[in-house]
């Protein structure tokens, strides 16, 4: 029998798992793992964790306990940040296929649930994407006090020095108003 490559780094095959009692499990050490997290997110630093995958009565039961930062900004000053997310989920899969028969399983009955593939791999790539995806902070500051921008020359508050002279100020607001009457 031929060995099909896994289709990603968070895959595994459990064949050979689903053939044991109920109860059996694998351990899977996750190790410099990057995915693509979709647009807008990216990560800092790969995923590290492990995947427990036991055997259950009608399938696989997948607990995901994960580490990774995912590469953010502060929402004031938008200084990089690398955000620590811990993301831990359990979710079982059923297989699509009859292990000793090789007989495609209903699906229709339950459209919902998770499958394995056909090849019996599990595949957690997606529920980890969407894991992280869900991490992420909607406004995320580098610091609780963080001052933010500077409105004047639009540099760091917290970083060098921002009094500005009167003219300077003025002829910011001037191009401002004159950008907001182009504008009109
Ligand atoms: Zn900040
Ligand atoms: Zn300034």
């Amino acid at each position: 029998m031929i060995e099909r490559p896994f289709d990603g780094p968070l895959a595994w095959n459990v064949a050979g798992l689903l053939a044991e009692d109920p109860g059996a499990e694998r351990v899977h050490e996750v190790q410099g793992v990057q995915i693509d997290l979709g647009e807008d997110l990216r990560l800092d630093e790969p995923i590290e964790g492990r995947v427990r995958l036991v055997r259950t009565n009608r399938g696989i039961l997948a607990s995901a306990d994960l580490h990774a930062a995912l590469a953010l900004e502060c929402s004031r000053c938008l200084r990089d940040i690398a955000f620590g997310v811990d993301p831990r989920f359990q979710e079982e899969y059923l297989p699509s296929l009859d292990v000793a028969t090789g007989r495609p399983l209903p699906a229709a009955d339950e459209p919902e649930v998770a499958r394995l593939s056909d090849h019996h791999e599990l595949n957690l790539e997606t529920p980890v994407r969407e894991a992280f995806q869900l991490a992420e902070p909607i406004a995320l500051l580098c610091r609780p006090d963080c001052p933010g921008l500077c409105v004047v020359c639009g540099g760091r508050l917290d970083e060098g020095t921002h009094d500005h002279p009167a003219d300077e100020i003025v002829s910011r607001l001037e191009a401002l108003l004159a950008f907001r009457a182009d504008d009109a």
